[in-house]
């Protein structure tokens, strides 16, 4: 087992943010990697951190001189590091966490770190690992960096690596690789947005930092602008956001409020704009996203090389008052968005958003090149056996006939399993895809009985976090089995009647979608998103659900044109009907529990790659329905009892023991 050990300090934003992109990169690119992250400040210097954080937010907040002077002082000089040295403790605990954790390379993303390891390895012989420093300063390089050896300095980019050198880092230790943002820029499903149309919407992401008393007329301005669409999200200020909601409440769907979210990548790649404070990792991921920044705040002393690099890159622009964040919008996207593009194609030009994972392997790398030699002989503990896997070479590639369930509920709806249980109990049947699909109620329509079903499904305050563990569940889905994740949504559109009753599915959702919007918008979203429309059970069936759900069905000339695939099975029922009018077919579990695996699947000729499933879907080509049996346990809830010796490899036969069940 490769152990990595990530040294990180919570003093501003940009040294947490690094340590876990990376501890996330490791991750998702190793099953064996064991990766902790760790904030000695946090655990050995209580009390000083404590002072040091409450100086921190406070002063930036209220008096941003006051701070600046004390940043300096910690930053720059010497000081800083025979400061901090003074207290021992610092040094005694991260010498007694080595000891313990005896990790095979260390990383850190905070400056200090390299001195206090030079000093409890100075009378000793070479350290037990290897040392990778992460710097995470872009502009000005303050040079407590570099002043104590590392084996590896990796920099944001080229103009860092020219100062390292120049002040006698041999070159061959450097690596520009970028700043570590989200392993999830590097996805290539991720693309940034577009160009908006000429005279189209223009996606504004507006991130409120702090709550400043003026946000809701800055954000009123923009929202003055008809063009202007705004996510704005508000971070854990829940009275800020219902003050903020009933007062853009006017403005309808262009004003989209978020909480706390971590899906900041995603919001980055679909917006065109986004408007910030100078927040080091916040810029970072604006250049890794392509996304072109207004800047409403810098907290000088701190955030000034932020908005110099904004300024250099030419990728955005400064605004020294909420007033000009309106004008520098209207610049932008003036003469069908000539310096929107520009300011895009020069993030494209510096985008580096797979610098955590180049920076992961490296550390892995170093981890296998030069660990101490006794670990060599350290073997698995006994009882541990490794999960069954599928030949990697199913990994994507070439096409072959792939097993999918496009329509599965999870307990963030009324299903029985957990999302992580979910991923286990398919995983281990060897599916190549599937998609998760939990209920979303229309509040409009829940109404008379059936609003007792509001609490059996998602909660629009629960969205961020159903994308964000499906997001996860998605990486340990391929890492574990190779199997491809999905987050979807079944909207529910039910009425009184079955006639004015329809369920619709989104596959491949990248973000929420608000609910109450009628189904002709909802498809537009969905595929806006790239992600595909479904028509669930839309023909009569012997449903344990409820009533049928006719409406699309009923109203085939509106939707047949707008809809991707319709589902030809459902569980046990199958629609004929689906079939002789040749729509685009799909045959899914409707899993709410385990016995319900015994049900119509698809089979799909195609890569492994969403993009090429949903291609596939979309054309019906080369796509099958097959009644799926197996002999694994079905009643298990237990993750324990899914254990399954083996897997049956698919490529042989999907067990197909009566088409009459
Ligand atoms: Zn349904
Ligand atoms: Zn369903």
């Amino acid at each position: 087992m490769k152990k990595v050990l990530i040294l990180t300090a919570g003093f501003g934003d940009g040294h947490n943010t690094a340590a876990r992109n990376v501890a996330d990169a490791v991750e998702m690119i190793s099953d064996e990697a064991k990766v902790e992250v760790l904030d000695v400040f946090q655990s050995s210097l209580g009390l000083l951190n404590d002072v040091l954080k409450k100086a921190y937010l406070g002063l930036t907040r209220f008096a941003p001189g006051v701070w600046s002077g004390i940043y300096s002082m910690l930053d720059s000089s010497k000081k800083l590091e025979s400061n901090l040295l003074a207290f021992g403790n610092l040094k005694d605990a991260l010498q007694g966490i080595i000891e313990q954790s005896q990790p095979d390379c260390v990383i850190s993303t905070y400056p200090v770190y390299a001195h206090v390891i030079r000093e409890i390895y100075r009378d000793h012989s070479e350290r037990p690992f290897r040392f990778i420093t992460v710097v995470t300063d872009s502009i000005s390089v303050n040079s407590s960096w570099f002043r104590a050896p590392s084996d590896w300095y990796c920099v944001p980019n080229e103009a860092t690596a020219q100062v390292l050198r120049r002040n006698g880092v041999p070159p061959e230790k450097i690596r520009a690789f970028g700043f570590p943002v989200n392993p999830v820029f590097a996805e290539k499903q991720d693309n940034p947005a577009e160009a908006p149309r000429e005279g189209g919407p223009i996606k504004i992401l507006y991130i409120i930092n702090t709550g400043k008393k003026k946000t809701g007329k800055a954000l009123e301005r923009l929202l003055e602008m008809p063009r202007a669409h705004l996510t704005i999200t508000v971070g854990r200020d829940a009275e800020l956001k219902e003050k903020l909601a009933s007062r853009l409440e006017k403005f309808g769907e262009r004003a989209r409020l978020l909480g706390w979210t971590n899906q900041m990548p995603r919001l980055m790649l679909s917006h065109h704009l986004v408007v910030t404070k100078a927040g080091g990792a916040t810029v970072q991921e604006a250049i890794a996203g392509r996304c072109p920044m207004i800047l409403n705040q810098v907290i000088p002393g701190q955030e000034d090389g932020n908005a110099e690099l904004v300024r250099q890159l030419d990728a955005g622009a400064v605004a020294e008052k909420s007033r000009d964040v309106v004008e520098w919008v209207g610049k932008a996207f003036a003469n069908d968005g000539e310096l929107w593009k520009k300011w895009r194609g020069n993030l494209a030009k510096v985008a580096r958003p797979d610098a955590s994972i180049r920076i992961a392997e490296l550390a892995l790398n170093e981890c296998a090149s030069d660990g101490p030699p006794n670990r060599l002989f350290v073997t698995e503990a006994p009882g541990m056996t490794r999960p069954a896997r599928r030949p990697s070479t199913n990994g994507g590639g070439e096409a072959r006939m792939l097993l999918c369930d496009f329509h599965i509920h999870t307990n963030y709806s009324d299903g029985k399993l957990t999302a992580p249980e979910v991923v286990d109990f398919y995983g281990k049947r060897g599916f190549d895809c599937i998609c998760i699909t939990d209920h979303l109620g229309d509040p409009r329509r829940l109404i008379g009985k059936l609003s007792k079903l509001l609490k059996l499904t998602l909660g629009p305050e629960q969205m961020d976090e159903y994308f964000d563990v499906l997001e996860r569940e998605r990486r340990r889905a391929w890492r574990k089995y190779k199997m491809l994740l999905m987050t979807g949504i079944e909207f529910n559109k039910d009425g009184f009647s079955r006639k004015s009753s329809a369920h619709l599915l989104g596959i491949d959702l990248k973000a929420p979608i608000n609910p109450a919007l009628d189904l002709p918008p909802t498809i537009a979203e969905i595929h806006a998103q790239g992600g595909l429309a479904v028509a669930s059970h839309p023909h009569i069936m012997k449903s344990e659900w409820g009533k049928n759900t006719l409406y699309l069905w009923d109203n085939q000339e509106v939707f047949a044109p707008l809809i991707d695939a319709w589902e030809i099975a459902n569980r046990n029922n199958i629609f004929t009907p689906v079939g002789l009018k040749r729509l685009a077919f799909l045959a899914n579990s409707d899993f709410h529990k385990p016995k319900h695996i015994y049900s119509w699947k698809t089979l799909l000729h195609s890569e492994k790659d969403p993009e090429a499933i949903k291609e596939c879907i979309r054309k019906n080509d080369h796509v099958a329905i097959t009644l799926y049996r197996d002999n694994l346990p079905a009643r298990a809830l237990q993750p324990a009892s899914l254990e399954v010796p083996q897997l049956v490899p698919l490529d042989a036969a999907v067990p197909l023991r009566s088409l009459s069940a």
